[in-house]
């Protein structure tokens, strides 16, 4: 009988590895982490990026270094992010000519507390060893650890052709889907034994290997859980835009957290046209707070609403104190420890509303349709006050934002 799962399975035991005094992996839960789409050259934008993703709860932020420019203006990002009090690091996204930008930009190397190595694209045939490895005497020159990111898109022909040939001398047992997910599994540990050979520690390595379908990240990052202790990153490539990638994203990562793979995620969405980027962070803290792995915010229980609310003060209300608390968190958490533990519920009518705000440390039950034009708040189980009038969202705010600083 297939075997189901009641509760998480304790985390599967990794090497952890600091990245810029962020542990991914070993017991540090589990990390939150985006990606900036700005050119990296344009050092104004990208730090006001970084800022804003660091500000909404990204952990570590990567950021594209593809040219001469781009490279140059690491340092100058970090500093500027120093200066501003924001100690997030950052790590370098390179692909084809990192080995050189590397060499060239000294002070860029030193600046990134990580390198992204793809695999795949590091360069081609006799040359991709040897620049594979420039990279890795890198990382091992500055003591930086690096991220081996095998990807779908970009995966090592080679390798893929080798392995389709020899499924096919044995009578194609495994479908060309299989010979591909070994073939993304291979190359991420190919490299990662490569880059140990080099002389880079255990402790400095971090695989990924990013596809775009569900089954097929569920069933690569297992084999990789299997075969190695690295430490991983957890990521849906091209996941999509709106519902699509926020579902297709939660569905695998959800799946393979729940089986304790996964030291670290990022949800990449494509955000709409002049879309807000920190989308991605507020959907990775949401995964993993849904999943109960970690606490960022607190809980607001609002009801979905029904033919006894004709009105929509309840929602927005639910929706206000949602973005006040979010906005309000990088300075209550500091001030307040504990805050993010605690659970608010704004509740549309009698039915659900007075028991729901009871189990809240504060929560408030709307009139629906019909009831008199009062709104009990509770606070810890007991009845302490009756909103009524035009006031009552903005009441409320109030009472919450005195509970909170009590
Ligand atoms: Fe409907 Fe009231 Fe339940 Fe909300 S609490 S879903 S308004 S019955």
């Amino acid at each position: 009988m297939t075997a189901i799962l009641r509760e998480p399975l304790a985390r599967r035991t990794s090497v952890g590895v600091n990245i810029g005094g962020v542990v991914v992996g070993g017991d540090a839960p589990v990390v939150v982490q985006s990606m900036t789409n700005t050119d990296t050259a344009d050092i104004d934008s990208t730090v006001a990026q970084v800022a804003a993703l660091s500000q909404a709860g990204s952990e570590i932020v990567r950021i594209t270094v593809d040219r001469d420019e781009a490279a140059a203006a690491v340092p100058k990002i970090r500093e500027r992010l120093d200066r501003l009090g924001m100690s997030v690091p950052l790590v370098g996204d390179f692909h084809y000519i990192g080995h050189k930008l590397l060499a060239d930009h000294p002070a860029c190397a030193e600046a990134l507390a990580k390198y992204r190595i793809n695999p795949g694209n590091v360069g081609f045939r006799d040359k991709r060893d040897r620049q594979f490895a420039e990279i890795v005497e890198m990382a091992i020159k500055y003591d930086k650890p690096v991220r081996i990111g095998v990807n779908w898109g970009s995966l090592d022909q080679e390798l893929l052709t080798r392995l389709m040939d020899e499924n096919q001398e044995q009578g194609s047992p495994l479908s060309a889907r299989q010979v591909t997910r070994e073939a993304i599994v291979q190359s991420a540990l190919l490299s990662a034994e490569l880059a140990e050979k080099i002389g880079l520690g255990r402790d400095k390595i971090i695989l990924s290997a990013k596809v775009s379908q569900v089954q097929d990240l569920i069933s690569v990052y297992a084999m990789l859980a299997e075969r190695s202790d690295h430490a991983l990153h957890l990521g849906l490539t091209e996941a999509g835009m709106g519902t699509k990638g926020v579902v297709a994203s939660s569905a695998a990562m959800g799946i393979l957290l729940q089986q304790g793979i996964g030291d670290t995620i990022r949800i990449s969405l494509t955000p709409e046209p002049g879309g807000d980027r920190t989308r991605e962070v507020q959907v990775a803290q949401e995964l993993l707070q849904t999943m109960g792995f970690r606490q960022f915010l607190p809980v607001v229980a609002a009801c979905p609403g029904c033919g006894r609310t004709t009105s929509t003060v309840f929602q927005e209300l639910a929706q206000r104190i949602e973005s006040d608390l979010r906005e309000q968190m990088p300075i209550w958490r500091d001030k307040y420890p504990g805050v993010e533990e605690l659970k608010v519920a704004v509740m549309g009518c009698i039915v659900n509303g007075p028991g729901e705000s009871k189990h809240a440390d504060i929560g408030i039950s709307l009139p629906g349709t019909g009831e008199s034009p009062a709104a009990p708040v509770y606070v810890e189980g007991r009845k302490t006050a009756t909103l009524r009038g035009n006031n009552i969202a903005e009441d409320f705010r109030a009472m919450l934002a005195d509970y909170i600083e009590q």
